[in-house]
């Protein structure tokens, strides 16, 4: 038998390694080697951390983040602000914003970006969610009652931004986007704390 032949366990750990975001086979296989060589211990621990948040983490009810609880730490402080919702793609949008400091409103998050060309339309985002929200918290009477717009600039984000502002302008509400110093194509969560606190203070009215 020759060195590093992979057995057929050490094969799976690698093809479900290289199956995550960002990690191609060869690093699949450089962290599968890492952890062969790790002390089990350590290894088992992080076995039981992915158990673990996979088994409790789910969505908040009210915002659709990640969230133990019901209601997620955000949704549930009673000094956010109510009347403002900050729209954002991904769970990870909302931890750049509030790595910024500058954003004490509420999130709802889409979980994607309206794609006809991968076929994902309304349904298969978090926005008719969005919609009910508003009606059954009767957003739109609340005092300075605004929607932040904070998809990632894209033109995925660009439709999915129209398609909620068209939704939302006959309900009287008001509308604003952040203002990008991100590029196209950027990502607000690899933007830096201080591009992301810019982009919520100097939001532009749809
Ligand atoms: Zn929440």
């Amino acid at each position: 038998m020759q060195i590093n032949t992979p057995t057929d366990a050490l094969s799976a750990l690698v093809h479900e390694l290289s199956r995550l975001p960002g990690i191609g086979e060869k690093s699949a296989t450089r962290l599968a080697f890492h952890l062969l060589n790790a002390d089990k211990e350590k290894v088992f621990r992080l076995a039981d951390a992915l158990k673990n948040a996979k088994e409790k983490v789910h969505l908040c009810s009210q915002c659709y983040t990640y969230t133990e609880t019901d209601l997620c730490e955000i949704c549930a402080s009673p000094v956010r602000n109510g009347n403002t919702i900050c729209i954002v793609e991904r769970p990870s949008d909302c931890r750049a914003i509030e790595s910024s400091k500058k954003y004490t409103g509420l999130y709802h998050v889409l979980h994607g970006t309206l794609s006809p060309v991968e076929g994902i339309g309304p349904e298969q985002i978090k926005v008719f969610e969005l919609i009910k929200r508003i009606n059954e918290q009767k957003f739109s009477e609340q005092e300075n009652s605004e929607v932040v717009l904070a998809l990632n600039p894209s033109v995925e984000g660009e439709a999915t931004c129209l398609y909620i502002s068209k939704l939302l302008k006959p309900l009287g509400i008001k509308i604003s986007r952040i203002a990008y110093g991100l590029p196209m194509g950027g990502s607000l969560e690899y933007a830096d704390r201080g591009t992301i606190g810019r982009a919520m203070e100097n939001r532009v009215e749809c």
